[in-house]
């Protein structure tokens, strides 16, 4: 059994647990960055709005800059109390402990429009932290395909869906090219952010094309303009799916990106081909694996990352107890650390298995356990996240950073 202490303990117990509804977290919604996912009311749980689902913050920041995601929830023993003039405090009903927090604030570009009118908030960008995403063509293609029935979507992902919340960025099924004026409004809004508060790192990111190279050289188009208007030399990651080596070699002869991020999602081959069926199909697991090992060989090693949902794999469809699952994700970062590669674990619930008593207890166990155990490994390859990647000011739901700066205790 590991434990972990200080922040990340912290941030992993109120990633599993959430946070429940109080006025005061309905208050610092006024001055805060709203949350995308609402807050719902679960049967019987008290509801001032009478709506049975209102708006929260989206962040929370503690003392020393740890940051975590707050996810509602109505059975969780953590709620919030205070005011903005007071400070606000994070309290445990069940040892009384408090944690002054701060929420992230709700910056003026929340609120403006690009020159022909656009929120900025649909021109493409976000933040969390001091890191800026763009996506400026989400549309997954994954989403329109399906094999015996079965769609070729990531089985977790909820946000690549092509429809009305991507008609707006002009992207139609089929056209490589991102329209020009919509990189224009991309860059108005990035403009206004970098303006309002400090971004530390840009990271492109956007929905899948079945087509590998095509979807290379809709990054590369992006990518070459962002490198024009990123007066400030902020750091940029390439965000994109496996493509083509010729592809990542040209991304690197131009010096377009500083980190490469190709998200495997899933270790082992089994797990991803469940998972992730479109990757697996339009790509494949191998030469997911191959290409990021090009990008090791161009950017170097520790340059290298590639995003993994853990948690998934406890869906009980996978038939997998915490223990197996954790063993399997550890084996894939000694695998991944030993070519170069930097994984970074994003902890994403199981949709099954609620009524099991030991939902969140097993979540939580299996994340800590992982994320101490894959903090060893990576420190045995010498391998630590490059500040220019990411930091503990924007992993909103990552533990590495964190990790980094706390050493975890096995007992
Ligand atoms: S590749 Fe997977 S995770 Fe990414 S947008 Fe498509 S379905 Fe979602």
């Amino acid at each position: 059994m590991v434990m972990l202490t200080g922040s990340p303990a912290l941030k992993v117990q109120v990633m599993c647990e959430g946070i429940r509804y109080t006025a005061a977290l309905g208050q610092a919604t006024q001055h805060s960055m709203p949350n995308y996912y609402p807050y719902r009311f679960k049967e019987g749980e008290h509801d001032p709005t009478g709506r049975g689902i209102t708006t929260i913050p989206y962040l929370i920041n503690t003392a020393d800059g740890t940051e975590i995601r707050i996810l509602g929830n109505g059975d969780s023993p953590w709620h919030v109390e205070g005011d903005l003039a007071k400070g606000y405090v994070l309290i445990d009903d069940r040892s009384g402990q408090t944690v002054p927090i701060e929420f992230e604030p709700l910056r003026p570009w929340l609120t403006q429009k690009t020159s022909d009118g656009m929120p900025f908030s649909q021109a493409g960008i976000t933040t969390h932290g001091d890191m800026l995403v763009i996506n400026v063509a989400p549309g997954c293609e994954y989403f329109l395909h399906k094999q015996d029935g079965v769609s070729m979507r990531c089985s977790f992902c909820a946000y690549g869906a092509p429809d009305e919340r991507t008609m707006h960025l002009g992207q139609k099924t089929g056209q490589v090219e991102i329209p020009p004026p919509t990189l224009d409004r991309m860059c108005e809004a990035l403009n206004a952010v970098i303006d309002q508060t400090e971004i530390r790192h840009i990271y492109l990111v956007g929905g899948s094309l079945t087509d590998a190279r095509k979807e290379g050289e809709r990054f590369l188009q992006l990518a070459r303009y962002v490198k024009t208007i990123n007066t400030r030399r902020i750091p940029v990651a390439l965000g994109c799916g496996s493509i083509p080596d010729d592809l990542i070699a040209q991304f690197h002869a131009e010096d377009l990106v500083q980190h490469v991020c190709f998200n495997l999602e899933m270790w082992s081959e089994p797990l991803f081909a469940k998972v992730c069926p479109g990757k697996n199909r339009f790509v494949g697991y191998a030469r997911w694996i191959e290409s990021l090992e090009t990008a090791v060989r161009y950017w170097g090693r520790g340059n290298v990352y590639s995003a993994m949902v853990a948690g998934i794999e406890l869906e009980p469809e996978h038939g997998l107890e915490w223990e197996e699952a954790a063993r399997i994700a550890l084996q894939g970062a000694e695998d991944l650390c030993s070519r170069g590669i930097i994984p970074i674990y994003s902890l994403v619930w199981p949709v099954g298995g609620r009524t099991r008593s030991d939902f969140h207890a097993r979540i939580r166990s299996y994340f800590e356990t992982l994320s101490a155990g894959y903090h060893e490994i990576r420190k045995r390859h010498g391998l630590s996240v490059s500040e220019g990647f990411m930091c503990h000011r924007c992993a909103y739901m990552q533990l590495e950073c964190d990790m980094d700066r706390t050493e975890a205790v096995v007992a």
